[in-house]
């Protein structure tokens, strides 16, 4: 086998970004786009030893699972794994995934999860679902300027307008802030030698509200035309604001440090209500949230609403409990949890996100919460070593009821799993957007004498290989409460 190599293969396995996985000549292969079922024409484009890419040229026999995509450039752009996959696959493929990092990496057997995995939470329409868009904005080979999403694995830009994961309105933001840079000679911004001005054009819209947020992010202190942009947006049914942010940094983080806002207010609000967790139709409870640009916020509302329902859920709560919130962001989960709780205790990294935690349990009258900034894994422990020796309301956050921990991709850090262990919680609910460092760290807690209770899944990106899970752990000593039983 060489590089270029064309051959006939089966794919029989799909990877954990959604790429088809065949067997040919003893070597494993990784195809972009295929889908399990397909038999392709594939062209060797990078060869290991035991295994190498390829690329599917043609589809000799498809997949029973194949769907016509609704997108024309599924293929080009890096947006979407597995479009072509039917949606009910998408969630079958998602929740193998997330059993089987169970079972390899958390050491789980096949009848626990069966005993305790509930099923997966997907979309009933799994488009239009992003609150949140970021175009890159440049030009074209015949120097036309393009707005859309970079081809995946590169940094070309795919003309992109209207993206079915995206809402409608993006497209007719897009073109007026076009026409506004072809009207007043605003040039895209050039990563390959740093010259030109608009980098990207980030849109953010409240699907409770429909307030829309518009931040071009800019390669200069001064935004040029600022008002005449103004004028060309603010027309648009929905626009609450508008503001630039500077990033003159040669790098991939689209955001700057700086945002000024030019028109509007300087955030949009949007609320997340809880949900009933049985059907997951809508209670008459929500929380508010004020979101600027550069706030994290989960980008699907929809599901968000109901993988924090069944956050909630899970935590178990009565109003007496103490709770402590890890990972917390902008204390999305905290100020839902707090609700419930006697107190709630937020702890992330991001400055930031801690004073946006402070401002919206304020905009919610929420009394409850306290925010700590630092890393969990240093935070936590240092709390629980210091106040060894307190009694009272110290002892009830070295003791909490619940805690709750909604990582990034890399998981917990032992010392945090070891300090969590330590602090005795009743029952940890863990929020997960990795099922592989999930199991990793489930792992570490059933050694600490927790159990593993419940665990779902939720699509938050359909069309993507990504899924994320809550997990139920009860403290192995403990008797289910009464209101929790099944
Ligand atoms: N629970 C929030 C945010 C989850 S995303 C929500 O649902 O909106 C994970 C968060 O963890 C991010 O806000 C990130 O800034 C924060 N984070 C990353 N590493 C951390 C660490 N070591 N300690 C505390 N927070 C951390």
């Amino acid at each position: 086998m060489k590089k270029n190599d064309i051959f006939e293969l089966e794919i029989t396995d799909m990877g954990v970004d959604g790429e088809g996985i065949g067997h040919y000549d003893g070597m494993t292969f990784f195809v972009k786009d295929a889908l399990i079922g397909d038999k392709i024409l594939a062209r060797a484009v990078k060869l290991k030893k035991k295994y190498g890419y390829a690329r599917m040229e043609e589809i000799v026999m498809p997949s029973v699972d194949r769907v016509m995509p609704r997108c024309p450039l599924h293929r080009r752009c890096g947006g979407c794994q597995i479009q072509a996959l039917s949606y009910e696959k998408q969630l079958e493929f998602k929740e193998r995934k997330v059993r089987n990092n169970l079972m390899r990496i958390g050491g789980f057997s096949e009848e626990k999860l069966d005993a305790v995995m509930e099923p997966i939470v997907g979309m009933e329409n799994p488009y239009r679902y992003r609150n949140k868009a970021q175009f890159p904005v440049g030009y074209d080979k015949n120097g036309e300027l393009v707005t859309g999403f970079y081809a995946s694995r590169t940094h070309c830009i795919v003309q992109v307008e209207d993206c079915l994961l995206g809402v409608a309105d993006n497209k007719v933001i897009l073109n007026a802030v076009k026409d506004w840079m072809r009207a007043y000679q605003i040039p895209a911004y050039d990563e390959s030698d740093g010259s030109g001005l608009v980098r990207h054009i980030l849109i953010r819209y409240g699907f409770t509200t429909r307030e829309i947020m518009v931040c071009l992010v800019i390669n200069g202190d001064n935004l040029p035309a600022g008002q005449e942009l103004v004028e060309h947006l603010k027309e648009i049914p929905g626009m609450t604001s508008i503001s630039y942010n500077v990033n003159c940094e040669r790098t991939n983080v689209i955001l700057g440090k700086s945002t000024h806002c030019i028109w509007g207010m300087p955030y949009i609000t949007d609320y997340i209500h809880l949900r009933n967790t049985e059907d997951f139709s809508l209670t008459d409870r929500a929380i508010a949230y004020h979101i600027s640009p550069q706030s994290f916020y989960q980008v699907n509302p929809l599901q968000t609403e109901k993988l924090y329902s069944t956050a909630l859920e899970y935590a178990g709560l009565t109003g007496k409990e103490s709770v402590w919130d890890l990972y917390c962001g902008i204390g999305t989960i905290s100020l839902f949890l707090s609700r419930k709780a006697k107190q709630v205790y937020g702890v992330e990294i991001v400055p930031q996100a801690i004073e946006d935690a402070k401002n919206n349990a304020k905009l919610n009258g929420i009394m409850n919460t306290e925010f700590f900034v630092g890393k969990a894994e240093e935070v936590l422990p240092a709390f629980y070593e210091k106040n060894e020796a307190c009694d009272s309301a110290a002892s009830k956050m070295r003791h909490p009821d619940v805690i709750v921990v909604d990582p990034p991709r890399k998981g917990c850090d032992e010392h945090c799993l070891s300090t969590m262990i330590a602090m005795r919680p009743k029952r940890i609910v863990y929020v997960s957007c990795d099922s592989a460092t999930l199991a990793r760290d489930l792992s570490i807690l059933v050694d600490g004498e927790y159990e593993v209770r419940r665990i779902r899944a939720f699509d938050q990106f359909p069309h993507s290989g990504h899924v994320e899970c809550v997990t139920l752990l009860q403290r192995k000593d403990i008797k289910t409460p009464k209101n929790m039983r099944e």
